[in-house]
């Protein structure tokens, strides 16, 4: 593709020319500017295309077109379900839209402690606390619990709010090797002895799929007295008999003492949550200014979260469901001979290499009405981007394998495959 240069990080001087001043945030927006209007010129502009409609299953109405869903962490198809769908109508019809101000004002409602204990219940902890947000979540936990003169080791592809709230606590923060528990063991060891110390992880990794070694890492916590705060994005629903999350999935229940999950993926609402013992609920509950000093969750999305619990339990088919297409979906990949990285779950890449040939998979596949969308630098390292494509409860076997003759037809076009 002549001309397209979309991973440069400087821009012409003539870009700047729409600009009244010439400091370094203008060149900052300048350059911004210049890429974004590069990918639009070769419709390559996919970021924040707006979803029309939910169209059941796995189909959304995508710039009016009828396309099946690939970019989804619905994980167990749960948007959109009847029952979740009426008690949202319930809440609003019983508490209106918002809240009175901030939980400890008036803004606590009994749905919100119902919520709570749902939680804690579905994640076998005595307690939980929620905010509104899973990104407010890591940031106030990380950053409440830790502080100046502690430690927080952190594996290096953990999600960006997790990384926030580490450089927000003020607490010594390192970084070890994604999922290597060698080098988890060796920066152990660096700490003085008799500080306090916290490793934090992805449960299963928003970029790559692959799920973290918790024997080893729990093992490694408590040999060396550190807490461990596990992030359970993309675990909740996903992994365990029964959808529970990271610790199901080993039969270590009861082993992560700070469990930190959002109700933004599986779970259809917006939010997040920590969940663990009392103490420490208690200790957040009155320590974290994203719990003090900002609104709850509107009612309807509180009771929608509760609904989608009960859910996951009720329909134990889902997770049935999502592992059997989940491995039709990678097998198939890797039998085209794409190289789909590490991912064991429903995320899963699809490795390209350059951003441009992100970019044209991408295209190629959104013109069949298969919806992907790509990851490219800085997001993820040069020479790595890739598909981020996913897989759900809610696809049908021959809906996977038609998305995946579309990926595999155009990946022989681009020379991917
Ligand atoms: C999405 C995500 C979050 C943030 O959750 P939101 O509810 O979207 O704010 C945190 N951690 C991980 C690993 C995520 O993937």
């Amino acid at each position: 593709m002549p001309g397209l240069n979309l991973t440069r990080y400087s821009c012409d001087e003539g870009a700047l020319m729409d600009f009244q001043n010439d400091d370094s945030l203008t060149r900052r927006m300048a350059m911004l500017k210049q890429r974004a209007q590069a990918m639009r010129d070769h419709d390559f502009y996919f970021y924040n295309q707006p979803v029309e409609e939910l169209r059941g299953g796995a189909r959304v109405l995508v710039n009016g077109r009828d396309m099946s869903m690939y970019a989804s962490y619905s994980y167990l198809g749960l948007i959109g379900h009847p029952r979740i769908n009426e008690a949202a109508k319930r809440a609003v019809d019983k508490f209106g839209t918002g809240t009175h101000g901030v939980r400890t004002l008036a803004g606590s409602l009994t749905l919100h402690r119902e919520l709570e204990e749902t939680i804690a219940d579905f994640k076998h902890a005595e307690d939980a606390i929620t905010y509104t947000s899973g990104y407010a979540t890591n940031l106030t936990a990380i950053s409440t619990l830790m502080g100046r003169g502690d430690y927080v080791l952190s594996d290096k592809l953990n999600h960006a709010s997790i990384v926030d709230g580490c450089m927000m606590s003020g607490a010594e923060f390192r970084r070890f090797r994604h999922n290597d528990m060698d080098d988890l063991e060796k920066r152990l060891q660096q700490i003085p002895d008799g500080v306090t110390k916290m490793v934090v992880a992805d449960s299963v990794f928003s970029m790559d799929g692959d799920i973290i070694d918790l024997p080893r890492m729990v093992a490694l916590c408590r040999k060396y007295g550190a807490y461990l705060m596990m992030d359970e994005a993309h675990s909740v629903g996903v992994l365990g008999k029964t959808g529970r999350g990271i610790e199901e999935h080993f039969d270590m229940i009861g082993s992560i003492d700070i469990k930190m999950g959002t109700l933004s993926k599986t779970i259809p609402s917006v939010g997040g949550y920590i969940a663990g013992k009392k103490e420490l609920i208690d200790y957040l509950r009155h320590g974290s200014r994203a719990y003090i000093f900002s609104a709850a969750l509107p009612p309807a999305q509180a009771a929608a979260a509760m609904e989608s619990f009960k859910v996951i339990l009720d329909e134990p088919w889902r997770m049935e469901k999502l592992w059997k297409n989940t491995r039709q979906f990678i097998d198939g990949l890797k039998d085209m001979g794409f190289d789909t990285m590490l991912t064991e779950t429903a995320i899963v890449p699809v490795l390209c290499g350059t951003d441009e040939r992100a970019f044209a998979l991408t295209q190629a596949c959104q013109r069949q009405d298969v919806f992907v969308l790509p990851v490219v630098s800085p997001a993820v390292p040069e020479g790595s981007a890739r598909l981020r494509a996913t897989v759900t409860a809610a696809h049908e076997t021959d809906e996977i394998q038609y998305a995946m003759d579309v990926i595999k037809k155009a990946g022989k076009e681009i020379g991917i495959i």
